[in-house]
């Protein structure tokens, strides 16, 4: 892990920018690879995330983990974090100012870890990151460019665990969004591992 990113870790387990400093067991900054090639961005930490200071821990987690798992991939491989670093009260959903005390960490956080694609995933993590106020269902498994990054929203896990009509079909569409992912982390290795130019993603 570079010096910054431990030393942004700390700042982040300290802060007292929000309410949230005030409810929170402790600050849930990351799991997964400092180096890592792609990034996952939730929306805050839940129970289980506030007891073991780990994002995606509880059931939306082992949800993610299974994802990965059907692409070929290990927890450990990628990076995970949160729009808000720590447990809203209730779970309820992170308000503006919440998020815009966090961002700068995320900011930074996405910047120190340099991946080649950013999966938002949910409403908040897509909003914050391509800010504009998108809907989800309309950007999810669509190739976007931020800042020069590759970034592929989908739906968030826990839309599956809420169960309903539409969650096995809300489930084949993040299996295709993954499946997205998996593909453009080749053509983005296979390009060298820089920037790729948005003809090259197919966005023209
Ligand atoms: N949901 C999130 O958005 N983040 C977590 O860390 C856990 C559940």
């Amino acid at each position: 892990m570079s010096t910054r990113l431990e030393e942004l870790a700390r700042e982040a387990s300290a802060c007292t920018k929000c309410r949230l400093s005030a409810g929170r067991t402790q600050v849930v900054f990351a799991d997964g690879s400092p180096d890592a090639d792609l990034m996952f961005i939730g929306e805050g930490p839940g129970y289980h995330e506030d007891i073991q200071g780990l994002p995606f821990v509880g059931a939306a987690g082992q949800l993610l983990n299974r994802l990965l798992g059907e692409i070929g991939m290990r927890r450990e491989e990628v990076r995970i974090t949160n729009v808000v670093l720590c447990r809203p009260p209730g779970n309820r959903d992170p308000l503006p100012d919440e998020i815009d005390a966090c961002k700068p960490y995320l900011m930074e956080h996405v910047d120190l870890v340099d991946p080649l694609i950013v999966c938002t995933l949910g409403n908040f993590a897509t909003r914050v990151i391509l800010e504009r106020p998108v809907a989800i269902s309309k950007v999810r498994g669509q190739r976007q460019v931020w800042r020069g990054r590759i970034v592929i929203p989908t739906f968030h896990p826990a839309a599956i665990l809420r169960g309903g009509g539409d969650a096995s079909r809300t489930m084949q569409q993040i299996r295709e969004d993954f499946a997205t992912i998996r593909a453009t982390l080749e053509e983005a290795r296979a390009a060298g591992g820089g920037p790729m130019a948005e003809e090259q993603l197919g966005l023209f």
